[in-house]
């Protein structure tokens, strides 16, 4: 069989460029290991019930936002409510709703964290965050693949944003503390929520990242369906999907010139060019050619303590429509075997009835482990670890929830062990490389292909993580390859 594209990898990234390039009229295949689409963005059903089995909110939906314009140039039939409070942090002390509405918000503000100037601090992280939505999907030519796109970058009538650039040298808790805040509640809740998404601590996150991660719960959706219908309808787009085909092998040949070879577990298929959406890391073992394989032997596989998996929990609880919002962070004390302080817990809707039935709301619960925790251990040392790591959550949902032992049901759970069977990502690491002020911002710039016709995309590629950045850099990617 021969195609114009071979993607790899039936995620976020690979079917929004499938299906946008395909909309263009090229004939793209996509190959993915697992039996269904989503990859970190999945989910899977058990006894009348769906579960996302990774990400859970959609996010970038404001007009011209990734989302937004993927929903419309695709005319995708989602059902999408806006979900305010976007998220609802559970101090141990205090609980502070994230309204959508920026007022509202600084009065929650206030009123939970008098005698701070709130004002500064969210109109500034509020300006940081449009310039850097702008910048990164202004400059479709990031990464620079050559010396026309560098001249293109700097013709760009958007000098304005690039004044938000020194903001990706100095860190959020720099910035805290030259605005004197030191409010103990004030800087774990912020703390904690630049974890879910510049997966790092304030003191080494870039101001830049750190104001657009800040932000994104006013930007709150929900699919009706869950994750199932987000990523269902994306692969609607796409004709030719092989499920249960694990890539193996990628072969250039004449170095690119004359297309691509891929191997699969079920058979060859053969394309012009290839975007690959796995993990940077995940690549040297499927080249053979050795300058290849040098290529991507120089981005070694990070030390997998320096990169973040997640540990989950699957369940069901009695619906109750009174609860304040669907998304919650709950602050706790360390929790055993991740060395987190927090967990996320994402609900339903509770007038989803395609996830859900006998009154029930379905509910994901995440929190950030290394994956070394869970490796090399025998299977009793296995089941133990996740025992107690998952008593010691659902004992403190539990008594935030006011639930009883006999309401939780269906409970499952997952370690990076699980990300590694159904995503196939190097050392089940999961959330895309953390945001610090030790990487090099040049690093975003130069486009990491040693091969021609050859392209990655996904979190551990530009723009970086999350499902509106993975979507955005799909779409440039389309830009710049029409
Ligand atoms: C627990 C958790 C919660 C999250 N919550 C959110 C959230 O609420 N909102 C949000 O925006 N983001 C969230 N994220 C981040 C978001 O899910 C990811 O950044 C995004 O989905 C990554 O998409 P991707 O296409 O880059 O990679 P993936 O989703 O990893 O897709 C890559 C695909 O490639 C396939 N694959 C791998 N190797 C091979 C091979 N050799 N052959 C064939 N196929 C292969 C995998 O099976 C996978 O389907 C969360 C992530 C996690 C783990």
């Amino acid at each position: 069989m021969e195609f114009d594209y071979i993607v790899i990898g039936a995620g976020s990234s690979g079917l929004t460029f499938a299906a946008l390039m395909e909309k263009k009229g090229f004939k793209v295949a996509v190959l993915e290991a697992h039996s269904l689409p989503g990859g970190c963005s999945s989910y899977f059903e058990r006894e009348g019930y769906t579960f996302d089995a990774g990400a859970t909110t959609l996010s970038g939906l404001k007009e011209n936002r990734p989302l937004f314009n993927l929903i419309k140039e695709l005319n995708l039939p989602l059902n999408l409510t806006a979900i305010d409070p976007g998220i609802v942090s559970i101090l141990p002390d205090k609980t502070i709703f994230r309204f959508k509405d920026q007022k509202k918000w600084r009065n929650e503000l206030e009123k939970k964290f008098p005698g701070i100037d709130h004002e500064k601090l969210w109109s500034r992280l509020s300006d940081i965050e449009e310039k850097g939505w702008h910048l990164s999907s202004a400059f479709k030519n990031i990464p620079l693949r050559s010396i026309g796109a560098v001249t293109g970058f700097l013709k760009l009538d958007t000098l304005k944003a690039l004044s938000s650039l020194p903001a990706l040298f100095t860190s959020v808790e720099s910035e805290l503390r030259a605005l004197k805040i030191n409010d103990s509640g004030y800087l774990s809740m912020l703390d904690e929520l630049l974890f879910i998404t510049a997966q790092n601590h304030m003191s080494d996150t870039p101001l830049l990242m750190g104001a657009m991660g800040l932000s994104y719960p006013d930007d709150t959706y929900y699919a009706t369906g869950g994750m199932k219908a987000f990523s269902k309808a994306l692969a609607a787009k796409c004709s030719h999907i092989f499920y249960r085909h694990t890539v193996k092998k990628i072969t250039p040949l004449n170095d690119g010139q004359n297309g691509f070879e891929v191997v699969t577990s079920k058979q060859t298929i053969r394309g012009k060019k290839v975007v690959s959406t796995i993990p940077i890391w995940n690549h040297s073992e499927l080249f053979d050619e050795k300058r290849v394989k040098a290529f991507f032997q120089r981005y070694p596989a990070p030390d997998p303590s320096a990169c973040w998996s997640a540990f989950m929990i699957y369940l069901t609880i009695p619906l109750n429509e009174k609860r304040e919002g669907l998304y919650y962070q709950i602050h706790t004390d360390s929790i055993p075997h991740c060395k987190t302080r927090s967990f996320f817990v994402s609900l339903s809707h509770p007038h989803d009835q395609e996830r859900s039935i006998n009154g029930r709301q379905v509910v994901t619960i995440s929190t950030h482990t290394k994956s070394k925790e869970w490796m090399n251990l025998t299977k009793e040392d296995y089941q133990k670890k996740k025992e107690e790591c998952a008593q010691f959550i659902l004992n403190v949902l539990k008594e935030k929830f006011d639930l009883k032992d006999e309401d939780l049901k269906n409970v499952m759970t997952g370690t990076p062990k699980t990300f590694i069977k159904y995503t196939h990502r190097f050392h089940g690491l999961v959330g895309g490389i953390p945001h610090s002020l030790r990487r090099n911002p040049i690093d975003f710039l130069v486009a990491r292909s040693p091969v021609q016709n050859f392209y990655m995309l996904g979190d551990t590629q530009y723009p970086g993580q999350g499902i509106a950045a993975v979507v955005l850099g799909a779409q440039n990617l389309c830009e710049f390859l029409d």
